[in-house]
């Protein structure tokens, strides 16, 4: 498998790194935790103008009819500079705007998909519920079609940048059991819709929970509404490789400013970098974060129609963000004092790694999905029913 890019992958990945420097360097590093704290709109707004919102959709409906590694490409470059940007270019590439768009009906995407594109609002994936983290098909939030409405009761919790969104793409379900399963569009001002505070993850990061008390939308705010947990979840897919994306970034750059450290940073007389135990550190920072980018660029070369499989994505996404979490942890160890202090990016680029080891499905059910993929059985994750007794 070839996984060289292109010339034009080339330019691209250079212009994008480019437009980077020049407009979001500035402000990095301040947007979840320093002055700014806020959703950075204005980065938004240059990566619309930029053709750098939703990319994969085809140029009819306001995209660029990119590929998946176009996508990945531009992610890495961006969150490479500003890690906070990187989310904005998730929220408008890899998250919940591919449930719109994959599964979203004409008169849905015509009047959500171009104030997405234009960077003036942001959809986040609403699935997390208070008793349904991990055992996502436990969640409670229900909907219900009333005449020419759909009616939602429920809450959601975790949503990142929630306080900020325009949108929310509910999961719920639509009867009894997991068959019943699908999800909602929900404009921010829908009636009955409301957010709790604003919470902060180690990183800084937003998110808030998100309440549904008789929240009324059109029925055609509706993605899918039985059978929708195995398609929703193929496309979530698609999400978890910008997770994976901004994880594998995030090592490169913690891994880069170690490079630089050690040969400017001198201890008994010598830079570190002459001492083994710091050579030995290095190497493996350098492999880990080489195992994963391969792994990474074999799910998104072999996506299928954009959509990568749940083996190929579940490695990938196991591989960065174990990296990522690994890499950064021993850059702070690299750097001593200054890797701990909040003064410098390291401490946050681990905060950041440590949140993408938990969200968008944590490593221990990766490892149970890769488990299931590579034999080829389910495995029941709930205790055994009792024996039904009949009388
Ligand atoms: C930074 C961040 C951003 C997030 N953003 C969003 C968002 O935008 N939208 C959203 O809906 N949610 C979001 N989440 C929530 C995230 O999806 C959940 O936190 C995650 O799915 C885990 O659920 P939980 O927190 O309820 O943990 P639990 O499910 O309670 O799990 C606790 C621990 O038990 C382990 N565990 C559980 N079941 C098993 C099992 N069967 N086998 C082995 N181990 C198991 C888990 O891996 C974990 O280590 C975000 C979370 C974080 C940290």
């Amino acid at each position: 498998m070839d996984f060289q890019f292109s010339d034009e992958q080339k330019m691209f990945q250079e212009s994008v790194r480019r437009l980077s420097l020049k407009h979001f360097a500035p402000k990095a590093f301040t947007w979840e935790t320093g002055s700014g704290g806020s959703y950075p709109w204005e980065n938004a707004k240059i990566l619309a103008e930029n053709g750098l919102m939703g990319m994969r959709l085809p140029e009819e409906e306001g995209g660029q009819g990119a590929s998946l590694m176009d996508c990945v490409i531009a992610i890495m470059e961006i969150t490479k500079v500003c890690p906070h940007t990187g989310d904005v270019f998730q929220a408008g590439n890899f998250g919940a705007i591919q449930q719109v768009a994959f599964l979203g009906n004409e008169k849905l995407k015509k009047s959500v998909l171009p104030k997405l594109l234009a960077g003036e609002t942001i959809i986040t994936a609403a699935m997390s519920e208070p008793n349904a983290g991990s055992a996502v098909t436990d969640l409670r939030t229900t909907a219900r079609f009333e005449g020419d409405n759909v009616v939602i009761n429920g809450s959601k919790i975790f949503n990142s940048n929630g306080d900020s969104a325009g949108y929310f793409c509910v999961w719920c379900r639509f009867g009894t059991g997991v068959a019943s399963s699908g999800a909602v569009i929900v404009p921010a001002d829908a009636p009955g819709f409301s957010r709790g505070k604003t919470e902060h993850h180690l990183s800084g990061e937003h998110h808030c929970m998100l309440y549904f008390d008789e929240c009324r939308v059109p029925k055609e705010c509706v993605l899918m509404s039985e059978q929708g947990f195995k398609k929703l979840m193929s496309v979530f897919n698609v999400e978890r490789m910008g997770n994976a994306s901004r994880s594998l970034a995030v090592a490169e750059l913690a891994y880069e400013k170690s490079l630089q450290y050690v040969k400017e940073r001198k201890q008994f007389d010598r830079p570190l970098c002459e001492f083994q135990g710091i050579q030995w550190k290095l190497a493996d920072m350098k492999l880990r974060i080489e195992q994963a980018r391969w792994l990474l660029y074999k799910a998104v070369v072999e996506a299928d129609r954009g959509l990568p499989s749940a083996l190929d994505s579940s490695l990938a996404k196991l591989a960065c963000n174990e990296a990522s979490e690994f890499v950064c942890r021993e850059a702070i160890q690299i750097h001593g004092g200054y890797g701990l202090s909040k003064e410098y990016p390291l401490a946050y680029l681990y905060a950041r790694a440590r949140g993408w080891v938990i969200a968008g499905g944590t490593v221990e059910m990766l490892r149970n999905r890769i488990a299931v993929e590579i034999l080829g059985r389910n495995f029941d994750q709930r205790p055994p029913k009792p024996p039904v007794v009949k009388e």
